[in-house]
This record gives structure tokens, C-alpha cells and sequence, in this order.
């Protein structure tokens, strides 16, 4: 039996419209419902085909919904869950998918009845956006964590742990608190990190700008994809998971300094050991079917 029969889906982006597919394909007698705040992109997801309905405001979308998706940056979640509560089933059951949730879910509380909210976080994504970005195999092999809250209802939580892998992804359950530090060390610093190394490449005046894209094949190339990601998303997700970053970027200060201070001392035992260390972890992500196993990310070399 399927986890719901009346699927609503806020913001209809790269996440929202993956969403939208992948439950065609998994469960095609699902109705949907869609909203986007932009209307462009409601005329797109129209286009699409991406739901069966696509609702001109976000109330309209969720009425007769039993489970809601709100997949929007997360600054916009709680504005977002004070529009939809009034329109909102007693039964419905509420989720997100944010790349931070802590704050989400104080944010999806403050308007919506905790036993019917359950936060989660699709870990997949790409550095593409909106309804044209998506795809229906996002999810597969993808791990997809819940954040129940203290004072939810465990049955929905179950419900929506099989929704999710229904669409191919793999559930793991923590705390909200958890979540946001595990992500802020796995996500947001390489975010953070790439941002700033594209960045300085960008203001160097000694190397021109068409040097670095020209000899960007040596390692830069790969930052780019990360910091090529959504500006939107990325500030909110920082502003809303503020202290869990700031804890792991002193963490990487210090390693940086250690770094820094191996290279001027010549000490290249220390080098070549934290090299030894990190090349396993790849091995690792390998073996754990988080990437591709070809060397270059399979890139085609003729
Ligand atoms: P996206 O492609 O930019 O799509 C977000 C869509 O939501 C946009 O069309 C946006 O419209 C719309 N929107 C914004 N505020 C809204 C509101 N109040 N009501 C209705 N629609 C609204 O973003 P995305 O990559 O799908 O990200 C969505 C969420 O997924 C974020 O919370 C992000 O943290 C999370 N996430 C992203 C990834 C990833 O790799 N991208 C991975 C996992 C989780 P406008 O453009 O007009 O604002």
C-alpha cells in the first residue's frame, strides 16, 4: 500500500520537480499538486506535466493534501508554513527538504502542530536549479535523513520514511542538532571552501582570469561545480546554520595552520600522512557507492 494518495509540492524547483518525477515514476496513481511562488515556473511545471494540478497560491495547493512538501530555500520555510496552516487537513502531514534543520524546525513549528511535522533532508542534489534541472533518479542510492521532533507521532514519521524509499533513497534517522553538524563538516564547508577558492582566483590580479580557466583542469575546475551552486540556497543555508559552521570552519582553521606550518618547516612526513589519511576517505565514498568509481569523476579523456 502506498505511504500517501494526495502529494502537495511547494516550490517546484530542482528538488521539488525531481520530487514530482520520481513519484510519477514510484507511485504513478499519486495525485499531485504543485505551487510555485514564481509563476514562470508554474507555467513550466504546467508544460511539464510535472503534477496533475498545478495551484495558483500555496493555500490552494495544500487543501485536500495528506502530505505536504515544502521545497524551498530555508529562509522562506516559515513564512511559508504560516500561509499554508489555515488551509492545512487536521491529518496532513507536513516535511521539507532543507539542507539545515534546526532552524527549520522551529521555523515549521511556530505555525504547524508538531505531530503533524517530520523535517528531512534529501542528501542529493546538483549545482543546477529550477523545474528543468530536475530528474526522476535523483534520489536512487541516496541517503535521505529525518529529523523527527520531540512530541511528533512516530506513525508519520514510519509514513514518511517509506515515501522516501519508495522513490529509491536509503533512510537514516538523527536529531535535528546532529544533522546540522554532521552536514556542516560533509556540505556546507566544502561550500564555503569552494566559494572562497573561486573567489580568490577571480581577484587575482598576477594571474589573469582567462589563465585560471584555461589551466583550470589541475584541481580548480572541480570547486567550480560546488561554486556554481544556488546563491539563494546557499545564503540561507549558512544564516540558518550559523553556529554548526562556525564550529567546524575553526576546526579547519587549525588544520589549515598545521598545513601551513608542515610546508615551511619542510616536514613532509606530516604531509605525506594527512595525504595517506584522505585518500582513503575517497576509497571509502567508492566502496559506499556515494561516487563514481571511474578516475576523473568519468569524465571522457580522448
Ligand atoms: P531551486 O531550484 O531554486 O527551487 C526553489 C523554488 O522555490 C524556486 O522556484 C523558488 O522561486 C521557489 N520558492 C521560493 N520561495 C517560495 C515560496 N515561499 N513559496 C513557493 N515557492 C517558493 O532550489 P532547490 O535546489 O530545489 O532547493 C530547494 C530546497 O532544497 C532548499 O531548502 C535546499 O536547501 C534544499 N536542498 C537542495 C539541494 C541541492 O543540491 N540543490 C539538495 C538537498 C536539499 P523563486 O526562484 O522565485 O524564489
Amino acid at each position: 500500500m502506498l505511504p500517501f494518495a494526495r502529494v502537495s509540492i511547494i516550490g517546484l524547483g530542482l528538488i521539488g520537480s525531481s520530487i514530482a518525477r520520481a513519484v510519477r515514476v514510484h507511485m504513478p496513481t499519486v495525485r499531485l499538486t504543485g505551487h510555485d511562488a514564481d509563476p514562470t515556473v508554474r507555467a513550466i511545471a504546467d508544460r511539464l506535466q510535472l503534477c496533475d494540478d498545478i495551484a495558483d497560491t500555496a493555500g490552494a495547493a495544500v487543501t485536500d493534501a495528506d502530505l505536504v512538501i515544502l521545497c524551498v530555500p530555508v529562509g522562506a520555510v516559515g513564512a511559508l508554513a504560516a500561509e499554508i496552516a489555515p488551509e492545512l487537513p487536521a491529518d496532513a502531514i507536513v516535511t521539507d527538504v532543507g539542507s539545515s534543520k534546526a532552524g527549520v524546525a522551529t521555523a515549521l513549528t511556530a505555525s504547524i502542530p508538531t505531530r503533524q511535522v517530520v523535517p528531512a533532508h534529501p542528501v542529493a542534489g546538483t549545482e543546477n536549479s529550477g523545474p528543468e534541472a530536475g530528474f526522476p533518479s535523483l534520489f536512487h542510492g541516496r541517503w535521505c535523513i529525518l529529523t523527527p521532533l520531540e512530541g511528533g507521532d512516530p506513525v508519520a514519521a514510519a509514513r514518511l520514511a517509506a515515501f522516501w524509499e519508495a522513490l529509491g533513497a536509503q533512510v537514516e534517522t538523527m536529531t535535528p542538532e546532529h544533522h546540522d553538524l554532521v552536514l556542516a563538516v560533509t556540505s556546507h564547508l566544502p561550500h564555503l571552501i569552494a566559494y572562497t577558492i573561486v573567489g580568490t582566483a577571480s581577484d587575482l590580479e598576477t594571474v589573469t582570469r582567462s589563465e585560471v580557466i584555461k589551466y583550470s583542469a589541475g584541481g580548480f575546475r572541480d570547486f567550480t561545480r560546488i561554486a556554481a551552486s544556488d546563491p539563494t540556497m546557499w545564503r540561507d543555508v549558512f544564516l540558518a546554520n550559523k553556529d554548526a559552521v562556525l564550529e567546524m570552519l575553526q576546526r579547519f582553521s587549525e588544520d589549515l595552520t598545521a598545513l601551513q606550518r608542515a610546508i615551511r618547516w619542510g616536514d613532509g612526513d606530516a604531509l605525506f600522512d594527512l595525504f595517506t589519511r584522505t585518500r582513503a576517505i575517497r576509497r571509502g565514498i567508492i566502496e559506499q557507492g556515494q561516487d563514481d568509481a571511474r578516475p576523473d569523476f568519468g569524465r571522457a579523456h580522448e
